[in-house]
């Protein structure tokens, strides 16, 4: 793994506990040398872990569309910042720079991003991990939402599984790293039952 591609909020969030938590995770991708890929802005957790990946002396890539470059405040002090025509190219070229995706505290935007990686595992589309660091047990509510959607016979228990969940900066990239991908796509297994 070079690289790791994190969702987060472009907002900083209820708690000064959510922007620690941003600046622990950036000091722990630079201690595992991996570089950081992101959404290009400087606002938010979005900021918050450019800024300290770049104070650590690590590598922090954005890749931020035109229309966002003054709303999110493009960040100029990048590794190298890659401005795009629209979000779909922004999502393609993140995800294709990145080795694996992990979501930190956000709103929709950030949800609407991992949902995205997370499907494109569980259909075989890649086989990077998709990882959440539940701060606080931000994603407690989302974890039960998805564990009911197994419960309720509306994805599989090994799709569920392919998401890898940790409170711990370290330990979550520790499990980045040791991840293994299910052997089937979601498609693969149906075609196994019939
Ligand atoms: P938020 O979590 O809503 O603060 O947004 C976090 C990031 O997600 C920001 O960089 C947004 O530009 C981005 N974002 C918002 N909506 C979308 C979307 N539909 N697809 C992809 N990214 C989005």
């Amino acid at each position: 793994m070079k690289s790791v591609c994190v969702f987060c909020g472009s907002s900083d969030g209820a708690k000064p506990r959510y922007a620690e938590a941003a600046q622990a995770f950036g000091r722990a991708l630079v201690e595992a040398d991996l570089a950081l890929v992101y959404g290009g802005g400087k606002v938010g957790l979005m900021g918050v872990i450019a800024d300290t990946v770049m104070a650590e002396g690590g590598r922090a890539i954005g890749v931020i569309p035109e229309l966002l470059v003054n709303k999110e405040v493009g960040h100029n002090g990048l590794t190298e910042l890659h401005v795009v025509p629209d979000m779909h190219q922004r999502k393609k070229m993140m995800a294709d720079l990145a080795d694996g995706f992990v979501a930190l505290p956000g709103g929709a935007g950030t949800l609407e991003e991992l949902f995205e990686v997370y499907t494109w595992a569980q259909l075989g589309y890649h086989q990077k991990p998709v990882a959440l660091l539940n701060i606080d047990g931000f994603y407690d509510p989302l974890i039960s939402l998805l564990q009911h959607t197994v419960d309720e016979g509306f994805m599989r228990q090994t799709y569920f599984d392919i998401l890898q969940i940790d409170a711990d900066p370290v330990a979550l990239i520790a499990r980045l790293q040791g991840y293994q991908p299910p052997v089937s796509d979601k498609w693969a297994l149906k075609r196994e039952e019939v």
